[in-house]
């Protein structure tokens, strides 16, 4: 085996132990997630953001920017739920570069793992004490969730792993909304059946344990877009495929219908502007047809500070270090033309 065990980890309990959530905070988590989970099961009509940096690669610029959106939700109340994106851990296309905080909690250092899960978990729970907004993250690493699972109101199953069993099945296991993106090469039915996945129950071996699951209804679908063989990217936002993903809703038998739209990624083909033009425009289909109405329930922006992105040594202060985002100013006037037509 040409494995090098370098150290023992603390398992979740412990680390859990040593940064414990308030229960003023879990409480207001509790009620923050019911509304969230309301907006799912369609009793709630508000329109949820999922926004933030594409990576959380720095605490001090997250929480700064997580601090910005406070008095935006305040104002928005009525019409939208924010919930912030922290994603810690990043899936690389080669597999190089940066994996985000968990990996390097200084981006420009070496790999640190224990320093990761202690940092990982410090930002999710500055976020939720000091903001009371539960964030989102994707979870990239099945084993790794449960040093998270008191603080996450939404999880993310991304393009490159929403095909593998072990994630839908410890999808099966979550009680907060989570979202199953489609597959980079876009095909919806591997989407579709990964809701089915994880919305079932499942035995199976988790950590080291016989665990059962008792299915998730707040599984749902995420169009994020798709690359063709080509490498061409392909949106798939559009009025058509909207009405595409409702027949593939009303022909599956599945519980909570619901779609968030990303609108950056291969949406976007990564012109992170352009999520301006998409938003507007998944909203006007909305405004077009009651059942894409009922079928987008949000959006999924990527935003930060700065606009675009760096590179990771060039250390511009809330500059993405991954994919481009959308600056403050842009998407706090977003927000608020989210607000008016949604
Ligand atoms: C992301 O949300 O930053 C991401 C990596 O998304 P996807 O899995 O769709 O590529
Ligand atoms: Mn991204």
């Amino acid at each position: 085996m040409a494995f090098h065990f370098n150290r023992k980890l603390p398992i979740p309990k412990e680390i859990k132990a040593q940064y414990p959530l308030s229960a003023a905070a879990a409480a207001r988590k509790a009620e923050r997630d019911r509304q969230i989970s309301a907006v799912i099961r369609g009793e709630d009509n508000r329109f949820l953001l999922i926004i933030g940096p594409c990576s959380a690669d720095n605490e001090v610029s997250v929480m700064d920017y997580i601090c910005r959106l406070v008095p935006v939700q305040e104002k928005v109340k009525d019409k939208i739920l924010i919930i912030p994106r922290i994603y810690t851990n990043k899936p690389r296309t080669t597999g190089q570069g940066y994996k985000g905080m968990v990996h390097q909690p200084n981006p420009e250092g070496a790999p640190d793992l224990l320093g990761g899960l202690i940092a990982i978990r410090k930002l999710h729970l500055r976020c939720l004490e000091e903001t009371g907004f539960g964030a989102a993250d994707e979870m990239l690493y099945p084993e790794n969730f449960w040093y998270l699972s008191d603080l996450l109101s939404y999880v993310a199953v991304g393009a490159r792993s929403v095909e593998d069993q072990h994630h839908r099945m410890t999808a099966s296991a979550f009680d907060v909304a989570t979202g199953m993106k489609n597959p980079t090469s876009g095909d919806l039915t591997v989407m579709m059946n990964s809701v089915k996945a994880a919305q079932s129950r499942h035995s199976f071996i988790y950590r080291g344990w016989d665990v059962d699951t008792t299915g998730n209804e707040l599984a749902h679908t995420i169009l994020r877009g798709s690359v063709n063989k080509y490498g061409r990217t392909l949106p798939n936002y559009h009025y058509e495929d909207l009405q595409t993903l409702i027949g593939l809703y009303a022909e599956s038998g599945l519980k909570n219908p619901a779609c968030i739209v990303d609108t950056n990624h291969s949406n976007s083909g990564k012109k992170y502007l352009e999520q301006i033009r998409i938003a507007k425009e998944v909203l006007h289909s909305r405004r077009l047809s009651p059942d894409i109405r009922k079928l987008v329930k949000g959006l999924m922006i990527e935003s930060y500070i700065e606009d675009g992105a760096q590179s990771i040594h060039e250390n511009i202060y809330g500059k993405s270090i991954t994919d481009p985002c959308l600056g403050w100013e842009k998407t706090e006037r977003l927000i608020y033309e989210i607000a008016e037509e949604c």
